[in-house]
């Protein structure tokens, strides 16, 4: 039996609560966009805007997880964001198969939000907004081209889980555990 590790919370700030998940924040996360707002003071509206759906890209894939985790039975425990990644911790699921499920979530979620932009930008071209036009690009573009990274075959990106599902769909039945086992799980 593993033991149970508790995320360190110390250097994580608490943000914001999703869905009664809490989500925190690393104390690096706030330096770095400080330093960056600091160095384009003029911008600043701007660069907050890139920032903001920067992390913003981040977290929709962690709620992604989240909301997938949950719909399989897993409780899930915390969100947290770090500069280029984020990690959702949840219950160890029931199956390989919810796993993989649980895998594709991060990336399902950020596609249901990148399409129907990219379908946007794609007949409406991009506005007189610069404030609009860096959300449309990021959870569009740059969402997409994450989504792309994210899937590759590779630990510990989600594509290492993701891909198995196929495999894991045909074999559930019979590889379905007994007893569920305690411990954590985190996805990038
Ligand atoms: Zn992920």
């Amino acid at each position: 039996m593993r033991t149970m590790r508790l995320p360190k919370l110390n250097k994580l700030i608490e943000v914001m609560q999703i869905w009664g998940v809490k989500v925190f924040v690393h104390w690096s996360v706030l330096l770095i966009g400080a330093i960056i707002l600091l160095g384009a003071v003029e911008d600043a509206p701007l660069v907050f805007t890139v920032l903001g759906a920067y992390y913003g890209v981040i977290l929709l894939h962690e709620c992604g997880h989240m909301v997938a985790a949950q719909r399989k039975g897993c409780a899930v425990w915390s969100i947290e964001l770090y500069p280029i990644w984020g990690i959702t911790r949840f219950a160890e699921p029931y199956s390989r198969y919810d796993h993989c499920i649980i895998a594709w979530g991060g990336v399902v979620a950020q596609a249901l939000v990148a399409v129907p932009l990219l379908v946007w930008v794609e007949v409406f071209g991009y506005t007189r907004f610069q404030v609009v036009n860096a959300i449309l690009a990021i959870f569009g573009f740059f969402s997409l081209s994450t989504i792309v990274f994210n899937l590759l075959p590779i630990r510990p990106l989600d594509g290492a889980i993701a891909w198995g599902l196929f495999p894991a769909f045909f074999k559930r039945s019979s590889t379905r555990p007994a007893k569920r086992e305690p411990g954590w799980r985190s996805w990038r």
